[in-house]
C-alpha cells in the first residue's frame, strides 16, 4: 500500500439487486491532495462516494482510511475519525435554521470559541449564509443550500472532505464560486475527493484525477496531463 495513502479503495464492488454499478475498482487519495474522479452520468461516481461513506453495503473490495478498514463505521464515526462528505443533493437539516445547520457541523467539538470563529469564516466566504442566518434551510435555494452542506462539513474540521458533485444544479456564477472555495479548502491543508461531471472544472484544480466508465476505472493519471490529453478532451470535455 502506498505509504501516503490517507484513503485507499481497493477492488470495490457495489451491486443495487443484480447490476453490479460498481464493478472492481482501485484508487487512492493521498494526504493532501485534490482528487477528481469523473465520468458521466451513470459511471458509478455516486455510487462509489455512497460505499464510501458505508451509506450503501459493498458487494466486495475493501475502503482504508489510515490505513483502516472503515467499513463498519457510521456516519457520526466517519466525521470524528476526520472524514466529511457532502451528498449529491446537499441533505442539509431542512426544519433547522443556517446557524444550527452550521453548528450541527461542529458536533463533534466543544471548542465554543473557536465553533465561533468558524462559523464567522464560513460566513465571510459565503456572505449570503450570514444575511440568511435565522432562515430554515429547507426554504433556501438549491445554490445556498449547497453552500450550507459544504459550510456544515468544513464546520466538523475534516481531513478528508468527500464532494458528490458540488456544482450541480448552480447557476454559472455560483459554480466559480464553489469551485473557487473547493481550491481554497485543499490549498489550506484538506485532502479532498471531489465527484464531479463537469470534468473541465474539476480537472482545473485537482492533482489527480481517476475516469470512471460503466462501473470501472478507465484513465487515470496527473489532472493537468489529462486536461491536455485529446481521448478526454473528446469524451469528457465535449471537444
Ligand atoms: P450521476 O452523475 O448521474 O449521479 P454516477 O456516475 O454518479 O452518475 P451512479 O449514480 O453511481 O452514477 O449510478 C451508477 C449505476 O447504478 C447507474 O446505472 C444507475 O442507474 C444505477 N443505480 C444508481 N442508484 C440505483 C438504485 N438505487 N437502484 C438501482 N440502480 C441504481
Amino acid at each position: 500500500s502506498h505509504p501516503e495513502a490517507l484513503l485507499e479503495v481497493r477492488g470495490l464492488r457495489v451491486a443495487y439487486g443484480g447490476i453490479q454499478a460498481v464493478k472492481g475498482i482501485d484508487f487512492t487519495v493521498g494526504k493532501g491532495e485534490l482528487v477528481s474522479l469523473i465520468g458521466s452520468n451513470g459511471a458509478g461516481k455516486t455510487t462509489t462516494m455512497k460505499a464510501i461513506t458505508a451509506m450503501l453495503p459493498v458487494s466486495g473490495g475493501e475502503v482504508l482510511y489510515r490505513g483502516k478498514s472503515i467499513g463498519g463505521l457510521g456516519a457520526w464515526d466517519l466525521v470524528r475519525e476526520g472524514l466529511a462528505m457532502v451528498p449529491e443533493g446537499r441533505g442539509v437539516f431542512a426544519r433547522m435554521t443556517i446557524v444550527e445547520n452550521l453548528q450541527m457541523g461542529a458536533y463533534i467539538r466543544d471548542d465554543k470559541a473557536g465553533i465561533a470563529a468558524d462559523i464567522e469564516r464560513i460566513f465571510a466566504t459565503f456572505p449570503r449564509l450570514k444575511e440568511r442566518r435565522a432562515q430554515l434551510a429547507g426554504t433556501m435555494s438549491g445554490g445556498e443550500q449547497q453552500m450550507l452542506a459544504m459550510g456544515r462539513a468544513l464546520m466538523s474540521q475534516p481531513q478528508l472532505l468527500l464532494l458528490d458533485e458540488p456544482s450541480m444544479g448552480l447557476s454559472p456564477i455560483m459554480v466559480d464560486k464553489i469551485f473557487e472555495v473547493i481550491a481554497q479548502v485543499a490549498a489550506q491543508g484538506t485532502t479532498v475527493l471531489l465527484v464531479e461531471q463537469n470534468a473541465s472544472r474539476a480537472l482545473q484544480i485537482a492533482d489527480r484525477a481517476y475516469v470512471m466508465e460503466s462501473g470501472l476505472i478507465s484513465m487515470q493519471g496527473a489532472a493537468a496531463d489529462m486536461l491536455s490529453d485529446p481521448k478526454v478532451r473528446a469524451a469528457y470535455l465535449g471537444e
